[in-house]
């Protein structure tokens, strides 16, 4: 059994990486021996920096008051430092939504701030792909375009390795289980 656990601060994820999680949801401010022992033990960190944005940005659809959002930027400044940390120190990283599901659409955004914290786009792109699939325990069906593997792919206009923003607005094309699913291509 695969075991995620959700925590916004250092402690309880101190704790959750000593007691071995599979991976840490979050968390901020993480301190630089749990770095070190989830990148020797391979757990991995699911920062989902975007969806604090998301709520900052739909504040009043969420019922956020000035304090709120200031609050909201601020996590997300911490998330990053993190991010940048935890990727310096070998720790596997796994892009993750936090599952807002009014957000669905723009989860790839994360991808952006992963960049943003010192990732080049290739890695980025494989927290999305070959990692996501490693932490769940789904590397040889998922994540990677083998012979033999889900034929779960994107077409995007323009190059990602480039600018990792054509993962985000430049979707033209989606095949599901080897299946059309959306062709923007016309
Ligand atoms: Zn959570």
């Amino acid at each position: 059994v695969k075991l995620a656990v959700h925590s916004y601060g250092p402690g309880a994820a101190r704790d959750a990486v000593r007691a071995g999680a599979d991976s840490i949801e979050h968390a901020v401010d993480l301190d630089d021996a749990t770095l070190t022992e989830m990148a020797k033990k391979g757990i991995f960190y699911v920062p989902t920096v975007d969806h604090n944005r998301y709520y900052a940005d739909n504040a009043t659809f969420f019922g956020y008051d000035d304090t709120a959002v200031k609050n909201l930027r601020a996590y997300i400044e911490r998330n990053l430092q993190t991010v940048r940390r935890a990727h310096k120190a070998g720790v596997p990283i796994a892009m993750g939504s936090d599952a807002v599901f009014t957000m669905f659409g723009e989860n790839t955004r994360e991808l952006e701030w992963f960049v943003k914290a010192g990732m080049t786009p290739v890695e980025a792109l494989a927290t999305a792909t070959r990692n996501g699939a490693r932490l769940l325990g789904k590397e040889n069906d998922l994540g990677t375009v083998v012979p033999g593997r889900y034929a779960d792919l994107v077409a995007v206009e323009g190059d990602p390795l480039t600018d990792i923003r054509v993962v985000i607005d430049k979707v033209r094309w989606v095949m599901k289980s080897g299946s059309v699913v959306v062709d923007r291509t016309q």
